[in-house]
């Protein structure tokens, strides 16, 4: 439908711009108003043909009328039909055609500096250049005064107004926000030699490094590398100083990218900088420090561990950065199957006993044992952790920060924590024989313990625990149970490729060529969508050992990682490569991603064979 918001298309308007929320006098059914009839009417007919039920479109149309909420919304949340299925029947009925999919390869970024980003996702709409001209994708094909107004403002009355689900239409308003903030990179890109030289002279000469005003070329350099960082999901910056220049790098979904190279001379200003923001010595260069930086960008509240160390180039530091405004992942959102968020869930209301995760650092182990928590977080539960660092602050939930130097170690908030009466406790992660005594102690004494440890499989962890110098009779009786995992990057939904692998990488990654349910598998390509790196966001997979009787009795008789791996195998755990295998058939992920995370894994057997 072209509709412009002039009078001759307006004139058709005040009638159809009711829409559901509107009480309306005897419309024609198949007429936009349709809807809004209190009997059956056209568009009932169809959502009923496409199995809606009767009663529950008659309710829709009475809570319409009586809160005026939207039409879409409503059908949506009834779940009367899956939403392309419903906005492909609405945009037959009202002419308006439905795509599944919004392009977003020429996004003109220009309507974001007229409409807040809260605004046009309220009402889910958003206006794109696309081939088929300017196009406004709504959500509610009702909602017309918006839709008016946005073109009216932006200048563009000529316009084609499409359907889109909400996903859609909520990438295409982040993705055109996102491009149009200006990030560290783009700021370096965009600037020619000169005007770097000149940043970088204004540096020099400024000098003073406690000069706040923010627009102090050091300090502006610093600003951008961090609201960079967050605009890019980087977990970590990284500032290397090398023989002829400064290297710096983001961490972004597990892997480093290399963002900018700065000349040599920039690099004294820039950790002086960041020193002093995280209150270090600047004068000391020569030990390795550690320090913190809170800052808050766009209402994002971020906690910054700054960690340098000298190198033979001069120092180098890591910020990491843990973003305590963003939410805390359900059980089900961690990327378990059903059948291993039931079993997950059960280990988790066990009454006593000991649950280990396990994985290298940035495996996700944290993220599990706080979405574990929060799932058993109530007032009759009494929870307590020790931690380093606290990561989320967690109502409801005693938590301690490990600080050695005055000697709170793991073991010693442990042995404090015992004494306050706790029902499920937490210990960041088992490093040495006296915290893991500590832990099976508590155990055995009527609490539920979660831990980590540095392993690379479940059934290594046990081995781990012995090697210690834990009596395996003790593994057996507090351990319940070992959660090995790794974080898989999702591929990039936007440009994700669907193709035909060859035998060989199916068989290594355990899956038949001759098995009848083949899918199409997915490779990664690139758009801007995800920086060109294919993926965008991560997810984990999971092997659960659960130490049952038979388990029991043959760790009682070997610490063999291999031959409990084998036994838990047998009965019934799925291990980490065939997890991952289950996401790459999904279209999750890809078989490389699989393989560079478990790799480790492949590494140990090929030796040992
Ligand atoms: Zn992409």
């Amino acid at each position: 439908m072209i509709a412009s918001s002039d009078s001759s298309t307006a004139g058709a308007g005040p009638e159809r711009r009711r829409g559901l929320a509107a009480s309306v006098s005897g419309p024609v059914a198949g007429s936009p108003d349709g809807l809004a009839v209190a009997g059956a009417t056209n568009l009932d007919a169809r959502l009923i043909a496409l199995g809606a039920p009767a009663e529950i479109l008659a309710e829709v149309r009475g809570l319409a009328r009586a809160s005026g909420a939207g039409m879409v919304d409503l059908l949506l949340q009834k779940k009367v039909l899956p939403e392309p299925a419903l906005l492909a029947a609405l945009g037959e009925e009202y002419g308006i055609p439905f795509w599944e999919a919004l392009p977003t390869d020429r996004i003109d970024t220009g309507f974001t500096a007229l409409f807040s980003i809260q605004y046009l996702k309220k009402q889910k709409m958003v206006p794109l250049d696309t081939p088929q001209g300017f196009v406004v994708a709504v959500n509610d094909p009702t909602h017309f005064q918006a839709s008016d107004d946005l073109c009216r403002l932006l200048g563009r009355p000529e316009r084609l107004v499409i359907l889109a689900t909400q996903d859609e239409i909520h990438a295409a308003i982040n993705l055109a926000y996102d491009l149009s903030r200006s990030t560290a990179k783009e700021f370096f890109q965009g600037m020619n030699e000169e005007s770097t030289d000149s940043l970088i002279s204004e540096i020099e000469e400024t000098g003073d490094l406690l000069d706040e005003t923010s627009d102090a070329p050091i300090i502006k350099l610093v600003n951008l590398l961090l609201s960079g960082a967050i605009k890019d999901r980087a977990s970590d910056i990284h500032i290397e100083p090398y023989q002829g220049n400064v290297k710096i790098r983001y961490r972004i979904d597990g892997i480093l990218y290399d963002i900018l190279s700065l000349p040599r001379k920039i690099h004294s200003p820039l950790v002086s900088r960041v020193k002093i923001m995280a209150k270090l010595n600047i004068a000391e260069k020569r030990l390795p420090q550690d320090g913190r930086i809170e800052i808050k960008v766009a209402d994002r509240s971020v906690d910054i561990r700054v960690s340098t160390i000298p190198t033979a180039f001069g120092e180098r530091v890591v910020l990491r950065l843990l973003d305590k405004t963003s939410s805390i992942l359900m059980l089900s959102d961690l990327g378990m199957d059903n059948r291993k968020v039931g079993i997950f869930n059960r280990l988790i209301k066990s009454p006593y006993g000991i649950v280990l995760v396990t994985g290298p650092t940035g495996s996700g182990k944290t993220t599990t044992l706080y979405a574990a928590l929060t799932s058993i977080n109530q007032p009759a539960v009494n929870i307590i952790t020790i931690e380093d660092p606290i990561e989320y602050q967690i109502d409801g939930i005693g938590q301690i920060q490990v600080n050695p130097k005055i000697d709170l170690t793991f073991a010693q908030g442990l042995r404090s924590i015992v004494r306050q009466d706790p029902d499920v406790i937490l210990v960041g992660e088992i490093r040495d024989r006296e915290t893991a005594e500590i832990a099976i102690q508590s155990s055995l004494t009527g609490h539920l313990v979660f831990s980590t440890l540095h392993t690379n499989d479940a059934a290594s962890a046990v081995t781990r625990l012995i090697d210690m110098g834990i009596e395996p009779f003790l593994v057996t009786s507090s351990v319940i149970a070992i959660i090995a995992q790794r974080l898989v990057r999702v591929l990039c939904p936007k440009c994700k490729e669907a193709y035909t692998p060859d035998d060989e990488s199916l068989a290594n990654l355990g899956i038949d060529k001759n098995q009848p349910d083949r899918h199409p598998l997915y490779r990664k390509q690139g758009c801007a969508a995800c920086m060109n790196t294919g993926y965008r966001g991560r997810t984990a997979i999971f092997e659960i050992l659960i130490l049952d009787d038979p388990l029991k009795r043959l760790i009682l008789k070997t610490s063999d990682a291999n031959q409990i791996q084998d036994e838990a195998m047998k009965r019934g755990m799925t291990n980490l490569l065939s997890d991952g295998a289950r996401k790459v058939m999904a279209g999750v992920t890809t078989i490389e991603e699989v393989f560079r995370v478990t790799r480790i894994l492949k590494r140990e057997t090929d030796l040992e064979t």
